[in-house]
């Protein structure tokens, strides 16, 4: 059913980060965009990044409900998931080489006219992906941003199964990292500043665990071909100054 309204969560106050229901005039389709019905919207931490007024959301599944007219490869009632990235130039060098992520001129969720926190959402057909019918919505949001974020080091620097990886970090991108580099067949070593991580690193399949404030712990780590780091990068400045220089000293 194409709807006359959206109702969508909105950003009320950003400083405290609470919301308002708002009713939102359908967006028009551009040629390429979907109308999309949103069963399930997980929550990343960049979404907090939401201005008051618009509906923070980027790790959504729904089901397509209607299409633009210039829409080939997606159809009506197609489940799709859609993520941090709206759209990207598509005729730039980096575009051309299939790295739309990184265009000088991509967008991103947060100037969609509404994000995931809305019962329906208007997203361009080349950024959303067919959603595998045996995997549920709610386990395939959180893989739409947290889960390609810490995914795609994995694919794109050729590590191998064998390969020491560490997850710099065990929290919810973390724990993905963990998951994936196990499921990849790498030696798994799980960094944290906090030993009471540790029961929850190996239950994720961490084969090693490392508190990284022990000087003592961090000297006989044996060298790792590569470092996943999940920890906010700002949190990381204020607190771990050197944070890159043990990163370095860590790899092989
Ligand atoms: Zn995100
Ligand atoms: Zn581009």
């Amino acid at each position: 059913m194409i709807p006359k309204q959206i109702e969508a969560y909105v950003v009320d106050d950003a400083s405290k980060q609470t919301f308002r229901k708002a009713q939102i005039d359908v967006p028009q389709l551009q040629p390429l965009d979907v109308l999309m019905n949103i069963e399930c919207c997980s929550v990343c931490y960049t979404d907090s990044f939401c201005p008051a007024g618009k509906a923070p959301g980027h790790e959504f599944i729904g089901k397509i409900v209607a299409v633009g007219s210039s829409v080939e490869k997606l159809k009506v009632g197609q489940r799709v998931g859609g993520g941090w990235q709206l759209g990207s130039c598509q005729n730039c060098d980096v575009c051309n080489d299939g790295k739309q992520h990184i265009c000088p001129e991509k967008t991103n969720f947060i100037n969609a006219p509404i994000g995931g926190f809305a019962d329906y959402v208007v997203w361009d057909s080349r950024f959303l992906y067919d959603i595998p019918e045996t995997m549920s919505s709610a386990d395939a949001a959180p893989l739409l941003c947290a889960g390609i974020t810490v995914y795609a080091p994995l694919a794109n620097h050729n590590v191998q199964p064998g390969s020491r990886v560490g997850i710099l970090g065990v929290g919810g991108l973390g724990h993905l990292g963990i998951k994936f580099a196990k499921a990849w067949g790498c030696r798994v070593v799980a960094l944290s500043t906090s030993s009471n991580k540790e029961k929850e690193a190996r239950a994720f399949g961490a084969d090693e665990f490392v508190v990284t404030k022990d000087a003592d712990q961090l000297k006989s780590l044996k060298p790792l071909d590569m470092i996943i780091n999940t920890r906010y990068m700002n949190d990381i400045n204020r607190r771990f100054a050197a944070a890159n220089w043990f990163v370095i000293d860590q790899l092989r």
